[in-house]
C-alpha cells in the first residue's frame, strides 16, 4: 500500500493510557494514519496536547498536538476506529460505530464472549474473521466489531496453540504475575503494591477461562463452537512495572516427549496470511533455554514486544509439562495486538 493512500483511522479514548499506545503505534504506521482522535465530553473540544495527560515513555506525537478531540460518537473521518474506552462505555459506543459503517477494533471486555464478535490473535485464529458476515446480517450493520482478548490470557493462548494443533490441550493450571500498567493509568496504589503481592483481580480467571476456550474454538460456517478445555487460574498482582508472566501446567490428549513440544513451539509462524502484515513478528513465540527465563524485566521486548518468551518447558507431575510465558502487556497484549488485528482485516478484504 503507497504512503498516498493510507486508511483513515481514529483513535476512541485516546487520552487514556492504552490510547496513547494506540496513538504512538499509528503515527508512521504504513497502512494508517490517524485523521481523529475522540474521548469523552472532559476532552472534547480541546487540543489533544491540552486534553491528554501523557503517561506512557516518550512524548506525545508532535504532529498530532494541535488536533482537536472529539466527542465518541460517529461522524469521524475515518474507516477503521481503534477503541480504548471504559467497558461501560464500549457498550454503547461501539455498536453506535458499527451501525455507522465503521470496522471497530477494540481493546475493551465489553464484547469478547459475543459469539458472533471475533475474539483475535491473528496467529491464533485468523479464521474467526469468517463471523463477521454472520454479524453484519443479524445485527444489520453495514460496520461490524472485532476485539481484542485480556492481556494475561494472550500470552498463554500463543503459547498453547501450537501445542493444541499437536497434541490435544485438555487441561490448563495457571498462576499470573501480572505487572500494574495492566491495570491502567493510576491503576493500583502504591500503598498496596510496593514490596506485596495482591492475589485477586477483580473478575480476571473467569475471563482466562471463557476467553480461553473462545480463542481455540473453531468457527465453521459462522458458527462458534468453543474449545472443549478445562482451565484452573491464580490471578496475581504483582509490584512490576511492564510484563505478565505466567507459570503453567498443561495436560494432552496426547502427552508429548519434551523434546517435540519445544520443537513445536520453536516452529510455530502462524498462518501465511499473518506472515506478511507490518506488525506481525518473524518469531511469535520466543523459546528460552536458560534456567531461569524468561523475566519481564529481560525478555518483555522481544521482536519489539510481540512475541511472547516462553522458558522452564519441562514435566510436570500432576499434568504432562510446566512452562513459563511473559508477555508484553501493553504492546502484544492491547494496542499492538489491536492493530495487528486491523492489518488482518485489511489483509483479508474487510477493510478496504
Ligand atoms: P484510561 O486510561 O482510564 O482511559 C480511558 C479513556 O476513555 C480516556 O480517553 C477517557 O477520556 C475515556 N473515558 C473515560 N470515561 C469516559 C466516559 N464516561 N465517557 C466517555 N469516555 C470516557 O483506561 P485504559 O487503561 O487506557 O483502558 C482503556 C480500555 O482498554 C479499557 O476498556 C481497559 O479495560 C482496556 N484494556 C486496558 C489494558 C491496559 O493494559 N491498561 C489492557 C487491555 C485492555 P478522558 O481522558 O477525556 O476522560
Amino acid at each position: 500500500m503507497s504512503t498516498h493512500n493510507k486508511i483513515p483511522v481514529a483513535v476512541l479514548g485516546a487520552t487514556g493510557a492504552v490510547g496513547q499506545r494506540f496513538v504512538q503505534l499509528l503515527v508512521g504506521h504504513p497502512w494508517f494514519e490517524i485523521t481523529a482522535l475522540a474521548a469523552s465530553e472532559r476532552s472534547a473540544g480541546k487540543r489533544y496536547a491540552d486534553a491528554v495527560n501523557w503517561v506512557i515513555p516518550g512524548d506525545p506525537p508532535a504532529s498530532l498536538g494541535e488536533m482537536i478531540v472529539q466527542p465518541l460518537e460517529p461522524g469521524l473521518d475515518a474507516r477503521v476506529v481503534f477503541s480504548a474506552v471504559p467497558s461501560d462505555v464500549a457498550q454503547e459506543v461501539e455498536p453506535a460505530f458499527a451501525r455507522a459503517g465503521y470496522a471497530v477494533c477494540s481493546n475493551a471486555s465489553t464484547f469478547r464472549n459475543v459469539d458472533l464478535i471475533p475474539l483475535l490473535i491473528p496467529e491464533v485464529n485468523a479464521d474467526h474473521v469468517g463471523i463477521i458476515a454472520r454479524q453484519r446480517v443479524e445485527r444489520g450493520w453495514p460496520g461490524f466489531i472485532v476485539t481484542s482478548p485480556n492481556c494475561t490470557i494472550t500470552g498463554v493462548v500463543m503459547a498453547l496453540k501450537p501445542l493444541d494443533v499437536a497434541f490435544g490441550v485438555r487441561k490448563v493450571f495457571m498462576a499470573s504475575m501480572q505487572s500494574v500498567s495492566g491495570a491502567g493509568y493510576p491503576g493500583v496504589a502504591s500503598l498496596d503494591i510496593l514490596g506485596n503481592v495482591v492475589p485477586f483481580i477483580k473478575g480476571e480467571e473467569e475471563k482466562f477461562a471463557q476467553e480461553l476456550r473462545k480463542m481455540l474454538g473453531r468457527v465453521e460456517a459462522g458458527i462458534h463452537t468453543g474449545a472443549n478445555v478445562i482451565l484452573s487460574a491464580h490471578a496475581n498482582r504483582v509490584p512490576v512495572f511492564e510484563g505478565h508472566t505466567v507459570s503453567l501446567s498443561v495436560g494432552f490428549e496426547t502427552a508429548p516427549m519434551i523434546e517435540e513440544a519445544i520443537a513445536v513451539l520453536r516452529d510455530y509462524r502462524g498462518p501465511a496470511i499473518v506472515r506478511q502484515l507490518p506488525s506481525a513478528p518473524p518469531r511469535p513465540l520466543v523459546v528460552r533455554m536458560e534456567p531461569d527465563r524468561p523475566q519481564p524485566r529481560r525478555d518483555i521486548d522481544a521482536e519489539g514486544g510481540m512475541a511472547v518468551s516462553v522458558g522452564r518447558v519441562r514435566p510436570c507431575p500432576l499434568l504432562d509439562l510446566r512452562m513459563t510465558t511473559v508477555t508484553h502487556n501493553t504492546l502484544r497484549g492491547a494496542a499492538s495486538g489491536a492493530v495487528l488485528n486491523a492489518e488482518l482485516l485489511v489483509a483479508a478484504g474487510y477493510v478496504e
